[in-house]
């Protein structure tokens, strides 16, 4: 009868519907609720920190007014665990006067390196700032430079992981590169595009940069740096040291506050040497989240500690952006349990891959289709 075939029409749209709606929550809740767990937990934390420190110099200034006998001047905070924060940077850079020499290496603090730096995120063409840099700054094509008055004290990487972000690289290109020769450093740039379907494999690009940028020049330093993250501060030395460096310490999506001590993420620098002997990135991290903190452990096993610009030097701007497609990595917390273990077994050492380069005037692209196959991994 025609009501029976009607009832049974509808009872398969209701299935169709609760199935659908299954299916969408599930998604929702595999791929997007964790990002947002995440940034409200954080900014709860963070929230509970900022309270604490307002109690903490409100505290501070009733003890100065209402106790006589201090000897403390205002600028001082001996209660606070991170009281360096508060200290103002002692001026010890070099005057403008100073005189370069060419047999002689470039200080680290020069007079031309004055602080703060503004940031400008409008969205600009490449093609304008191509032809600006490449004809007035003097960068020759494939993205290098090098100083000429003075001897270059790191020869310095820049490896920019990137998949479809293309009105980021301009600005970061506006904002780094003037900062990197008021630095005096030499530098190249490289862009290491991931092509294929997997997801974001942030760790590996930076992988495969680092073993293509030594095929071109012996570079000391490696920064591993995101394409929208832009410094603030032009005092935030892009040197490498004789510790792996966190630069991107206080980034304004986090209200400028460390998220956890552990955090690694945004910009980081090693020298080669020490990039080698931590075996590099893991490359089993597919998808958003982890390998910065799987960074983390393999540096502290390998006998490494963080240093951190000071106080406001490590600021940064992020360009904001959404997660269009992307995935979050879920495999990732089992991952890190084992960073030990695997640490020798998946990083430089099991790595292929087979890049397609091509030049242009600030940088070198760097296209590869990364699998999970390209590096295989013994048990463990
Ligand atoms: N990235 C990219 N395309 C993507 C995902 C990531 O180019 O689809 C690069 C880019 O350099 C970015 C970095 O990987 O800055 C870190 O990823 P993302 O910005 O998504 O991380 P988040 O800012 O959310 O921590
Ligand atoms: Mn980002």
């Amino acid at each position: 009868p025609p009501t029976c075939a009607g009832m049974r029409a509808v009872r398969s749209l209701l299935a169709f519907i609760f199935l659908f709606s299954m299916c969408t929550s599930c998604l929702y809740f595999i791929y997007v609720a964790p990002g947002i767990a995440n940034t409200y937990f954080f900014m709860v934390q963070a929230q509970g920190i900022m309270l604490r420190d307002n109690v903490r110099t409100i505290g501070h200034m009733i003890r100065l007014y209402t106790n006589k006998n201090t000897t403390l001047n205002g600028t001082d905070y001996p209660d606070g665990s991170n009281s360096s924060e508060y200290i103002a940077q002692p001026t010890t850079y070099l005057p403008d006067n100073f005189t370069y020499a060419p047999n002689l290496p470039c200080p680290e603090k020069l007079p031309s390196m004055n602080g703060p730096i503004d940031v400008n995120m409008s969205e600009i063409l490449m093609e304008d700032i191509e032809l600006k840099f490449s004809k007035h700054m003097d960068i020759q094509f494939g993205g290098h430079w090098k100083p000429k008055d003075c001897k270059p004290r790191w020869k310095v990487a820049i490896l920019i992981p990137f998949r479809n972000r293309h009105e980021h690289l301009p600005i970061l290109f506006k904002h780094l590169l003037p900062l990197l020769q008021r630095q005096r450093l030499q530098f190249g740039f490289y862009v290491i595009e991931q092509t294929g379907t997997q997801p974001f494999n942030r760790a590996m690009l930076f992988n495969v940069g680092f073993k293509e940028a030594l095929r071109d020049l012996d570079w000391d330093c490696v920064i591993f740096h995101d394409v929208d993250h832009i410094p603030e501060n032009d005092r935030n030395y892009y040197g490498c040291g004789n510790m792996p460096r966190h630069f991107a310490a206080k980034l304004d999506k986090y209200m400028y506050i460390l998220p956890y001590s552990e955090f690694f993420g945004g910009v980081s620098g090693l020298t080669v040497e020490q990039f080698r002997k931590i075996n590099g990135f893991p490359n089993a991290f597919w998808g958003w989240g982890g390998e910065d903190d799987d960074l983390w452990n393999r540096v502290h096993y390998a006998g490494f500690n963080v240093s951190r610009p000071e106080g406001d030097i490590g600021k940064y701007k992020s360009i904001p952006h959404h997660h269009r497609g992307e995935v979050q990595f879920l495999g990732r917390y089992k991952l890190l349990r084992y960073s030990k273990e695997r640490q020798h077994l998946d990083g430089l050492n099991n790595l292929n891959y087979s890049p397609e380069i091509t030049l242009s005037s600030l940088y070198k692209n760097i296209s590869v289709n990364l699998t999970p196959e390209l590096a295989p991994i013994s048990d463990y």
